[in-house]
């Protein structure tokens, strides 16, 4: 049996992606997508449009989103909900709290490059921004970019926005058990995204897949357009030692912004059982 054409991470201008969910839609069709879901930051009004651009094409379409997590000592985790009820209200609340704490630290961001001769990045960003309740640090990047500084996205954050880089500020998210409570509330299957991502040891990784399966967590993007070849090999015995349903996401923003494009990604590994089996 051919394997489906699942992505199930992407962004678009209702967080911190480049193109309108009906755009994204389009081009994940164009590309032969058979299953998307949009899951942009912290965020679900753009559901709705791409839900409509999906049904038009016959496109099948799980409502999705990224939930930013603070773990550990200062680290963040990204957990993508599959499925959830984009109407549920505690799930609402909870993401717009999350977003309601970006703006200041977008303010203490642009504090710190300011410091390191990067000046007007607040207002910067801000014009790169389409949704206002959800500026990121992707938009100081473009800013960044703008100025001339640095060649692209990639490199603003190696120089200025990674943590331990002049803007990077501490910033608390949601809890794990916060998100993961909302996410399951909500109907969905939470997903830890771009595990390959994360600067932990493999003990910090093996405590956190453990507390996120303890909460009820099912899943991993073992596919992700993050990840090399040796990573993909490492998620997949992740996947199968804590029982994970495996997840294929491009986490796509824009066309020249991405690790890979929509729609684009090679199949699971076949032993695994994807995420898609429980929709
Ligand atoms: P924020 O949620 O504001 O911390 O921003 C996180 C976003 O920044 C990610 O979703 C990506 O869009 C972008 N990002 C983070 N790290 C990198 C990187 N190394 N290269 C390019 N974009 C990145
Ligand atoms: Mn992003
Ligand atoms: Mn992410
Ligand atoms: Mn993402």
């Amino acid at each position: 049996m051919t394997p489906l054409n699942a992505d199930l991470h992407c962004h678009s201008t209702f967080s911190d992606g480049l193109l309108a969910p009906a755009d994204v839609v389009k081009r994940a069709y164009d590309n032969g997508t058979e299953l998307l879901a949009l899951t942009d930051h912290d965020e679900l009004s753009g559901l709705a449009e791409a839900r409509a651009a999906a049904a038009d094409l016959q496109l099948n379409f799980v409502n999705g989103v990224e939930v930013s997590i603070s773990w550990g000592d200062d680290q963040t985790v990204h957990v993508v909900g599959l499925g959830v009820d984009p109407d549920n209200a505690e799930l609402g609340a909870g993401l717009e709290h999350i977003r309601s704490g970006r703006d200041s630290r977008a303010a203490r961001m642009a504090a710190e490059l300011d410091k390191v001769g990067i000046h007007g990045a607040y207002e910067g960003a801000l014009r790169h921004v389409s949704n206002p309740a959800l500026i990121s640090r992707a938009h100081f990047a473009r800013y960044i970019v703008e100025l001339g500084h640095a060649k692209d996205v990639k490199s603003v954050f190696d120089h200025w926005l990674a943590k331990g880089k002049p803007g990077y500020v501490n910033h608390s998210w949601a809890t794990l058990e916060d998100g993961l409570r909302w996410i399951h509330g909500a109907g969905g299957i939470a997903v830890i995204a771009h595990p390959g991502r994360y600067r932990l040891s493999k003990a910090e990784r093996l405590e956190l897949f453990g507390a996120f399966r303890d909460l009820g967590g099912q899943g991993i993007e073992v596919i992700s357009g993050a990840h090399k070849a040796d990573e993909v090999a490492e998620f997949a015995r992740i996947a199968r030692q804590f029982g994970f349903l495996a997840s294929r996401a491009s986490d796509f923003h824009g066309p020249d912004e991405s690790w890979i494009d929509i729609g684009k990604l090679a199949n699971l590994p076949e032993d695994l059982t994807p995420v898609w089996s429980r929709f």
